[in-house]
């Protein structure tokens, strides 16, 4: 419940804040578009204003005297003026889209011509040549005068003028369209981005369910299937499943592991016991007593040292405070330990051993030593009576100068088939000969091979012998 609720409340954010930069995208286009067409308008109506005033200009002209005939002849206007006449060209316009002009007297009253708003334009003083605005009843009247004075004709005056409606009836035409087509736009685009942020969230539903069923149920198998796709939320997916993976895993493996321990542990007890049951039973000599206590010795040394094991297990992964990594000479210590390694006397094997000079790394020196340990250890174990094992360090120019550390042996060898499982914890390849084996050396060995960023490879034949190479990367 609560991750629906929270997947719809994303749903609703983004569509919110979608819905609103939409909104205030279109009523900023709608501004603009109201503004721009208003400019534009005033000036068309402007320039139209000038341009019909100015043609009439020439078509107003004074005679003092004029002939019958010429009046009678003539199309033209003749008006009477003063001692003259006017004559009023018949190109002279009145009236032309919503613009009227006329010949006024300079108190404002029409002499000849269009006048369109008497009470308006008698109040507004004349200026020679400049657009001057008018307000009435919030509409603007635009009005342009040419004083006749050039014309002879001193205290006449050339009048145009429009109101903004004139413009404004082409203009409000475009705005109710946008008007009424953004709106509708504006809501189309909120309801598809409601359906698609609700596809886009869907694989965030798919996501959060699988995690809250493998919480739940703690089925660590589930994994999200999202279908084809490489957007982001399946590479999320795809992360989420490698986790998953990794998880399962280690998850086996740790269950794995306990079980193995119980395993383990659970022989030299049974045999522990059944010793104390068999002593006990009745009264024993001397030899049977000894026996019996050197076999629950031994069996404590086997469950010690196992113990022991897997302490030294959860430490390595505990991480460097234990075992700090300190600068030390590897060729001093590998020689060291074969120098005390060597005075084992096992199955007359000899060891012997050739280490490079000053080569140092970054290590831990106990870690170092028991690795090294195991390994001879395993030689002797599996060497045959009188073999031998040799051990080297030396860098590999071939690897990039990489520091190599080898134990060969010419002992019993390992089948390529065993070649990896001879690294899993508690395997052993033929228990009955291992003796007192735990089956965690190798593992052990890998383990503080990881611990310093290390490899650990094998070459083997069986009946031939066998050879670990432990590369260092430093
Ligand atoms: P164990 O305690 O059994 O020696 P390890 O983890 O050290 O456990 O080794 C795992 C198995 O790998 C051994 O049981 C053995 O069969 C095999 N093995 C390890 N080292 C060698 C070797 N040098 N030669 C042959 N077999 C080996």
């Amino acid at each position: 419940m609560a991750i629906s609720r929270e997947k719809n409340s994303i749903r609703l954010k983004i569509t919110l804040w979608f819905s609103l930069i939409l909104l205030f995208i279109s009523f900023f286009t709608l501004a603009s578009v109201f503004y721009i067409s208003r400019t534009v308008m005033q000036k068309t109506v402007k320039d139209a204003l000038i341009r019909m005033v100015e043609n009439n200009y020439d078509e107003v002209e004074y005679y003092e005297e004029i002939s019958q005939g010429e009046l009678d002849r003539n199309d033209d206007q003749y008006l009477q003026y003063q001692n003259g006449y006017i004559e009023i060209d018949d190109d002279f316009i009145t009236k032309m889209n919503g613009i009227s002009a006329g010949v006024y007297y300079s108190d404002g009253k029409l002499f000849v011509g269009s006048d369109p708003n008497p009470d308006l334009l008698e109040k507004v003083p004349f200026s020679d040549g400049q657009v001057q605005t008018s307000r009435e009843d919030g509409i603007n009247w635009y009005i342009y005068d040419r004083s006749l004075a050039g014309q002879k004709l001193d205290g006449l005056w050339l009048r145009g003028a429009v109101s903004e409606q004139q413009g404004q009836a082409q203009m409000s035409s475009t705005m109710k369209m946008s008007m009424i087509l953004l709106p509708v736009l504006v809501i189309f685009a909120i309801v598809g981005g409601y359906i698609f942020a609700g596809r886009l969230l869907r694989p965030i539903n798919e996501i959060n369910e699988t995690a809250m069923e493998i919480g739940q149920g703690r089925d660590l198998s589930k994994r999200i299937d999202l279908g084809p796709g490489n957007d982001e939320l399946h590479q999320l997916a795809g992360n989420f499943n490698d986790m998953m993976d990794r998880l399962e895993k280690s998850f086996d493996a740790e269950k794995q592991f306990s079980s193995d321990v119980s395993h383990e542990l659970r022989t030299p007890i049974s045999v522990i016991r059944a010793e104390c049951e068999y002593i006990l039973e009745q009264d024993r000599d001397k030899e049977e007593y000894i026996e019996a206590l050197e076999t629950i010795e031994r069996q404590e040394h086997h469950m010690s040292r196992m113990v022991e094991d897997l302490l030294m297990f959860s430490r390595l992964e505990r991480g460097t405070d234990i075992y700090p990594m300190e600068d030390m000479d590897l060729s001093g210590l590998v020689e060291s330990v074969c120098v005390d390694m060597a005075l084992l006397q096992v199955k007359g094997i000899r060891l012997d051993w050739s280490c490079q000079e000053q080569i140092h790394i970054k290590g831990s020196r106990s870690l170092i030593i028991r690795m090294l340990t195991n390994l001879i250890s395993n030689a002797y174990r599996y060497g045959r009576d009188h073999g031998w094992i040799h051990v080297r360090l030396y860098r590999d120019k071939d690897r990039g100068d990489q520091t190599v550390l080898q134990v060969e042996d010419n002992g019993i060898g390992i089948a390529p088939e065993e070649n990896e499982k001879i690294f899993h914890r508690f395997y052993q390849v033929d228990s009955s000969r291992t003796g007192s084996g735990t089956g965690l050396g190798l593992s052990m060995v890998q383990e503080i091979c990881r611990y310093h960023g290390a490899d650990i490879s094998l070459s083997s034949q069986p009946g031939e012998g066998s050879s670990f190479y432990i590369i260092f990367f430093q």
